[in-house]
């Protein structure tokens, strides 16, 4: 299996090549020249695997160069007591028609940690397999999940540092003391005046400066990152829809062959990507629901094939979907175009140019036979999470809420009601203050207070990492100006 760049083909590279480099130097992302078929039989093998067993043999279709032996190494420490379930990805069933797979019972209480926790072996190893001697840096702005899981994840790696920045007014307090008190000898944070926008262009350009990266290569290093752009973060994504599909035929929800549905609540585009993969190596998928919340610039591409970034941005109770560019889907682009190179390219430089593109009718044919959509807005939001909770007693945050309100939707203005997976990408206690304010709690005080008062109100456990920031001192706190970034990492160097 090789890879090419989704805006240029004629280049070849190995999976240990995609995942080392990241992000191809034209601008584009990495993607399989192909996508591994699963037989029935190989689908009978996976019914009887434990979920670490599962990820060896999925992402092994992908990554020719790596052997199974080191696969099974990776996959026992990614997946191991760092999780509070034996099965990392568990599906809990709330009602006959409706499950929730739980991706959040990792180190961080996010789906982050799914594939943050693989990446790292997967990266290291790459690097090591191409001939690299430098030691990587990996540089990361977040908004407040993926900063803590791949901290989390990188911590004492060996050949490797991690630098985290994230917007002074833009995380919420636990998502703060998470990364400030955060452990290890190899990682440091900082916060930036301002918001995302502003940390994530002040790392863009530390990427694009090459004085300071020749500078660093004298001394040894060079850079990369942990964001969703990389195909070592995408891959062990594709492992838990298929996972949970075959945990559903092992209860009995369903009968081996049925297509079910997923709905998603998605920013980037990087997880229910993973669900067309699933999709495309024979997983039975009826359709990919993709929900967004009051930024709804999915919504719009999906119904009309225009995507347009040029909008109002709305700062909601989903934060981790406030996003206005979704990268993966410049890779959905050239699956659905059959690897057209060019035709992608050149949306994405319209995209660059004037802010927006449409796609052809054809294209958007194509993507409605696996695509629907729908959004959220925050009094939905909240409406769902009272109701969940009110009806069947089960506590989900604001996110899966959208997602579970978008499904609501659309079953309602389809009649589509088979089997449907919501996919529950944070732990409760990770938005504690809006989810308690929507079961009807009291929200007078931020932060940890709010963990033991929500797990009054709800019962429902407080996650051990997040109960375990309580007395905890942050390691880190020091706020820069953006200009300043660029010394901040020569100084960690
Ligand atoms: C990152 C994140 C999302 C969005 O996932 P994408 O892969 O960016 O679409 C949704 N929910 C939570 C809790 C997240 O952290």
């Amino acid at each position: 299996m090789n890879f090419h760049s989704t805006r240029d083909k004629s280049k070849t590279l190995s999976a240990a090549q995609a995942i080392a480099k990241g992000l191809s130097e034209d601008g584009g992302l990495f993607v399989p020249d192909s996508f591994p078929k699963l037989s029935q039989d190989d689908f009978k093998v996976l019914l009887t695997m434990d979920y670490k067993a599962r990820a060896v043999d999925i992402m092994g279709r992908y990554l020719a160069d790596f052997t199974a032996e080191e696969l099974t190494g990776f996959a026992a420490n990614a997946y191991g007591k760092q999780f509070d379930t034996e099965c990392a990805a568990p599906v809990r069933t709330v009602n006959d028609g409706t499950h929730y797979l739980e991706l959040w019972h990792g180190p961080t209480s996010a789906f982050k940690d799914m594939a943050l926790q693989m990446l790292p072996y997967l990266l290291t190893t790459s690097i090591k397999k191409t001939g690299e001697t430098k030691k990587v840096c990996i540089l990361t702005a977040t908004s407040g999940d993926t900063g803590k899981a791949a901290l989390e994840g990188f911590c004492d790696v060996p050949d490797c540092k991690i630098m985290v920045f994230y917007p002074k007014d833009g995380v919420s307090q636990i998502q703060e003391l998470q990364m400030t008190s955060q452990e290890g000898s190899n990682v440091s944070v900082a916060s930036v005046y301002g918001n995302f926008d502003d940390a994530q262009t002040g790392v863009k350009k530390i990427f694009s400066d090459p004085d300071f990266r020749a500078e660093l290569a004298d001394k040894g290093w060079f850079l990369s990152s942990a964001n969703s752009i990389n195909f070592g973060r995408l891959l062990p994504q594709v492992v838990y829809y298929i996972s949970a599909y075959c945990d559903l035929v092992n209860a009995g929800s369903i009968a081996f062959g049925d297509a079910i549905n997923f709905c998603v609540p998605t920013g980037n585009f990087g997880n229910i990507l993973a669900g067309y993969y699933a999709k495309q190596m024979g997983l039975p998928v009826h359709k990919l629901i993709c929900a967004s919340n009051a930024n709804d610039v999915l919504t719009e591409f999906i119904e009309t094939g225009v995507y347009n970034r040029k909008r109002p941005f709305f700062t909601t109770v989903s934060p981790s979907m406030d996003i206005l560019v979704s990268s993966n889907l410049e890779r959905l682009l050239y699956h659905l175009t059959g690897g057209d190179d060019a035709y992608v390219r050149s949306c994405m430089e319209a995209l660059e140019r004037d802010g927006c593109y449409k796609v052809s009718d054809e294209l958007l044919k194509v993507l409605h036979e696996t695509f629907a959509c729908g959004c959220c807005d925050e009094d939905a939001t909240k409406a769902k999470i009272a109701d969940m909770f009110g009806e069947n007693h089960y506590l989900i945050d604001t996110h899966t809420a959208v997602a579970g309100h978008v499904l609501d939707v659309y079953r309602k203005a389809t009649g589509d009601e088979r089997t449907a997976v919501v996919v529950s990408t944070a732990s409760p206690y990770k938005f504690c203050g809006a989810v308690l304010a929507a079961i009807g709690g009291t929200v007078d005080c931020d932060g940890i207070a709010l963990l033991d008062r929500l797990n009054e109100k709800s019962g429902a456990p407080v996650p051990k990492p997040l109960a375990s920031l309580k007395g905890k001192n942050p390691r880190f706190n020091q706020t820069f100006e953006k200009e300043a970034m660029t010394q901040v990492v020569r100084d960690f160097i």
